[in-house]
């Protein structure tokens, strides 16, 4: 380790909010890169770090496999002597072709552009850290990485190749191409590069330590102390500032009309339900003859052709992932408003699921572009994307959107009576 690192965050004793139960708990750090958990809703606060280039050093390897993914071809098939190869760009550029210009913006931005700025702005943050002095912009990508995470889908898309794959094979040869392994290698560094990075920690690297408010103490949510704990950074201030003193960030007791604009974005998503289902997410012309296909239609083929473990992905993805994340944040905001004592270890888990498995519904939605950038044979097979894949991917940001908006607080709100143990100190230590 460098001589000239910062101080250690060892044996520090700090006092840290938590983002999603509000629970001021006192935390000591005995040995670095072990994550601190809340004790109460065991949401992982932070993981103290000295350094870590190991981070930066994953995120420039998937830049480079991301480069390479755009540059050689990504899957290729033979069929009745005729080839064709496509890349990720064409799964874009042939959405765009058939006049849905929103999907391929999304496919576009979902696997490429928002994956590629977040790694950027990983490498630019650790080599300022590295720096005598921090570069500029620093503060400003810092604040804008966890807002780009949950729009990041290269995952979803590597799994919606495999799932095509298997649509596509019975129909032609596939040749997996240089990319789809690059892209593969990408994926999966993006998810690793992901899970290391922490919000607290970094900002403790960039500013220094918090700072403890006079009084501030753990066993008491921030609001019981008039206090407001910044989501990002982790800083106590007393409440009134729009922006956090500490990181600049948008900064609220509770989210405002959090509620409100849940309720409004899900139902929002219930009406786009219903075009996303009704009109055919894919149109296959063979030979002459036009076939329309819903999303149900999809399933059912697969059905048919003996293909259960896709069938039920496809159906899970699709019909029951969207349809539950509704209901269950319905009753997540309707448990708010519930005075008696909740489950709260079971609202949580149904929060988190609900929060993370969202962007999976896109798989989809990826087939299809994937499906269409490979099958432009002219009147031989052709297949273009239908409205029903825009209406689709209309639920599906709806419901993320409707996630994200959800203050998992207000539901602790409701359970005072919970907080009136103080929790034991929190140690890092395993
Ligand atoms: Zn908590
Ligand atoms: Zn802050």
């Amino acid at each position: 380790m460098a001589q000239d690192s910062p101080p250690t965050v060892q044996n520090q004793t700090l006092l840290l909010p938590c983002h999603e139960c509000d629970l001021v708990s006192e935390v000591t750090v005995r040995e670095s890169s072990q994550w601190l958990q809340c004790p109460r809703c065991q949401h992982p606060l932070m993981r103290p770090a000295d350094s870590d280039q190991l981070t930066p050093a994953l995120a420039s390897t998937a830049l480079v496999l991301l480069a390479l993914s755009l540059l050689f071809p990504y899957l290729g098939f033979e069929k009745g002597g005729l080839e064709r190869t496509m890349t990720l760009t064409d799964a874009a550029y042939e959405l765009a072709v058939y006049h849905h210009p929103f999907l391929a913006v999304m496919v576009i931005a979902t696997i490429v552009v928002i994956p590629a700025l977040y790694l950027i702005s990983v490498c630019w943050i650790h080599v300022s850290l590295a720096g005598p002095r921090l570069l500029p912009g620093s503060l400003l990508l810092a604040r804008w990485l966890p807002r780009l995470q949950p729009w990041m889908m290269a995952d979803v898309f590597a799994i919606a190749a495999l799932v095509s794959l298997v649509k596509i094979i019975a129909m032609a040869h596939i040749q997996l191409q240089s990319a789809f392994w690059t892209f593969t290698g990408y994926a999966l560094l993006l998810l690793v590069t992901v899970t290391r990075m922490n919000t607290i920690g970094l900002w403790q690297r960039l500013l220094g330590n918090l700072q403890q408010p006079a009084g501030a103490r753990s066993g008491l949510t921030a609001l019981e102390q008039n206090l407001t704990g910044c989501p990002w950074c982790g800083q106590l201030q007393p409440p009134g500032g729009h922006h956090c003193r500490r990181c600049g960030s948008h900064l609220h007791e509770r989210n405002p009309f959090s509620l409100q604009r849940v309720w409004a974005l899900l139902i929002t998503a219930i009406l786009c339900c219903i075009p996303a289902h009704l009109f055919p997410i894919m149109i296959t012309t063979s030979l002459g003859k036009t076939e329309p296909s819903t999303i149900i239609a999809g399933v059912m083929l697969f059905i048919r052709h003996g293909d259960w473990p896709i069938a039920l992905v496809i159906f899970t993805a699709s019909v029951l992932v969207p349809f539950g994340k509704i209901l269950a944040l319905g009753w997540l905001c309707a448990a708010t408003r519930q005075h008696q004592s909740l489950d709260m270890d079971s609202q949580m888990k149904l929060y988190r699921i609900t929060e993370w498995i969202g962007r999976w519904s896109m798989i989809d939605v990826f087939v299809v572009a994937i499906t269409v950038a490979l099958f432009q044979l002219g009147n031989i097979l052709t297949v273009e994307p239908g409205v029903g894949g825009v209406a689709f991917s209309a639920v599906v940001i709806f419901t993320m959107l409707a996630a994200h908006q959800f203050d998992p607080r207000l539901i602790w709100d409701r359970q005072r009576g919970s907080t009136a143990s103080p929790h034991p100190p929190l140690e890092s230590s395993p």
